[in-house]
């Protein structure tokens, strides 16, 4: 069988499965399985395939088509031009979450200075990896309560050499931290109303850890446990950055309040959604 043979048929499965965009879905499978770049693809079309190439497209052409996203066949994930190692006990990281990374850049003005972050919930640990990839002089403390994602994390930490630079810790929010104070405080956590299950893509609820996706019954759960401490992590003038759902930016504001914190400001992601909240701990 000719790759194009092949991209043909995964072609056809995609649009008999009613897939969104089968050409792309067909040919991303395919260029990832088979390690082809957009120029062999195109080259090597009348290329016949050996029985190993075609048998393992066809087995992540299966699981692509039960709803496994590609990152999760494949078992990577880009993120911030980086590429991090990802399976089923850790969030795949995702673009609106490079809003985050963005926010701390524009907060910190010198790359070079040696600030000490904390990200709470790091799964993949791409937060504070990315961070620290624009930051040569900075060192992160990552927590999790998984120990499944941490492993993950120190994986990741280690395939982009930040291992001595990184601190991980297995820890339900503050708990485990030793006491000390942080520059920066980063956290995408759960935020998800719990009975918005019914809504998420099967690709999201079926392949992405629920630990990682819901935030209880009002989806502002984790916010509450870690705004009640923030002011003993974060050094007075330090900066806390989190991600959160669309529409619960006056929600965020009022719990800020109620924590005795300072909203400074938000930023919204490329779809124009309020999608990263600053917080200071300020002098109430
Ligand atoms: N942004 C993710 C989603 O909507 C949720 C991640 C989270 O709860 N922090 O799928």
């Amino acid at each position: 069988m000719r790759l194009n043979d092949l991209y043909l048929t995964f072609k056809r499965e995609f649009t008999s499965k009613r897939f969104e965009n089968p050409n792309l879905e067909a040919k991303s499978l395919i260029q990832s399985v088979l390690n082809l770049n957009n120029t062999d693809f195109i080259l090597k079309s009348d290329k016949n395939l050996s029985k190993e190439d075609i048998d393992n497209a066809d087995r992540a052409l299966k699981r692509r088509l039960a709803g496994e996203p590609l990152s999760k066949i494949l078992g990577i994930k880009e993120f911030w031009g980086l590429e991090f190692t990802v399976n089923e006990h850790v969030l795949d990281p995702r673009p609106d979450t490079e809003t985050l990374i963005e926010a701390v850049l524009d907060y910190v003005d010198n790359k070079d200075v040696p600030i000490k972050i904390l990200d709470l919930g790091t799964g993949t640990g791409c937060i504070p990896i990315a961070l620290l990839s624009e930051f040569p002089n900075a060192v992160a403390f990552a927590v999790d309560k998984s120990a499944d994602a941490l492993s993950i994390a120190a994986q990741n930490a280690a395939n982009h050499k930040m291992s001595n630079r990184i601190t991980f810790i297995e820890s339900d929010w503050y708990g485990g931290i030793p006491h000390q104070q942080f520059d920066i405080i980063v956290s995408n956590p759960p935020y998800i109303v719990e009975s918005d299950i019914a809504i998420l893509s099967k690709e999201v609820k079926n392949h992405d850890p629920h630990m990682a996706l819901f935030g209880g019954e009002s989806g502002l759960e984790c916010y509450k446990n870690i705004f009640y401490s923030l002011n003993k992590f974060l050094i007075p003038d330090g900066r806390a950055f989190f991600e959160i759902g669309a529409n619960q930016l006056n929600d965020i504001m009022r719990l800020v309040d109620e924590s005795n914190l300072l909203y400074c400001e938000s930023r919204a992601d490329l779809v124009g959604i309020p999608r990263v909240v600053e917080i200071c701990c300020g002098d109430k």
